[in-house]
């Protein structure tokens, strides 16, 4: 059981400052990190470790080797992360005293994929593996056509939200994990509501309220309540839910186990400063007492 991700792979690029720069203005930043992001990385960071088998399809600049060994490291089988001619994908954070901010994203090589990698990668793909994907990466619609001939788990966690790439693959999956804002967009950009997608489970998460999983053919929603914890940074809470997620089921955990132990994970998540490289293991949440 293999869980093929193709996602984005970001460096997370932080720079400290005394205030935001006003238009025009020049301020030098008084700390710098630099940290290993983008949706897409961080999930396959967490479905290995919650102990999956993680093939990531993507793409760095050749300024993102570290990325890549970083990956590797966490556990996640790289051989599908081609080197591009683009930079790599990157979000510059600005952090003023207050802890305010403002980002500038750019995608770079994670949405230049060509058919041929993704099709290479998902050449040995069965029925038993899962195909998932998020919205920043190229390629969600033709890689979901894929997943679903080849019969495998097809998930979607749609973030951030984009019209275009939801109309794409809407009607190719079999999992659906999204947030509350998420949801309210993807329903007026669809015109129809969460139940009546044809979707087999849904699961839409709720921040500290814990999450709800709808299930299409039975009309059930049923609620999960959150897990209490204090929350020092929310940032790939959702990523990692998702990541454990789908790692559970892949398991062949049931829908309902699998959401417990996502849940627990997303709430140690939210206790840790940081993104993929602070993303909880089965022993992290072993020790875990809320
Ligand atoms: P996103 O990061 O995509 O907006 P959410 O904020 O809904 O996603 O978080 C995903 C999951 O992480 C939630 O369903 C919940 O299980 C857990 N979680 C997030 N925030 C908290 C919190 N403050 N307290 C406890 N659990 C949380």
């Amino acid at each position: 059981m293999t869980i093929f991700n193709l996602g984005s792979i970001n460096a997370d690029l932080f720079y400290h400052l005394p205030h935001l720069p006003a238009p025009g203005e020049t301020l030098a930043s008084t700390e710098f990190r630099r940290g290993l992001g983008g949706k897409g990385a961080n999930m396959s960071v967490a479905a290995a470790r919650a102990a999956g088998h993680v093939v990531h399809i993507g793409a760095v600049g050749t300024d993102g080797r570290w990325a890549v060994e970083r990956l590797l490291e966490y556990g996640v089988d790289t051989r599908h992360i081609a080197e591009l001619g683009d930079t790599t994908g990157h979000a510059i954070i600005l952090i003023d005293a207050a802890g305010e901010n403002q980002i500038v994203l750019y995608p770079g090589a994670n949405v230049a994929l060509g058919q041929g990698q993704v099709t290479a990668a998902l050449a040995g793909a069965t029925p038993s593996d899962s195909l998932m994907f998020q919205n920043e990466t190229n390629l969600q619609s033709f890689a979901a056509g894929l997943g679903q001939q080849k019969g495998m788990r097809v998930v979607y966690a749609a973030a951030p939200f984009d019209a275009e790439a939801v109309h794409g693959v809407i009607d190719r999956i079999d999992l659906l994990v999204l947030n509350q804002v998420e949801a309210a967009q993807l329903e007026a950009a669809l015109g129809r509501g969460l139940g009546d997608l044809g979707i087999s489970d849904i699961v839409v998460t709720l921040g500290a309220e814990g999450c709800r999983h709808l299930e299409c053919q039975s009309g059930s929603d049923r609620h999960y309540p959150g897990i209490k914890v204090a929350a020092v940074d929310t940032t790939g809470a959702g990523d990692t839910f998702t990541g454990y997620l789908v790692a559970g089921l892949d398991r062949g955990m049931p829908m309902e186990q699998a959401i417990g132990r996502a849940q627990r994970a997303g709430a140690l998540m939210v206790t840790r400063q940081g993104t993929a490289d602070v993303i909880p293991d089965l022993r992290d949440l072993e020790d875990f007492r809320p």
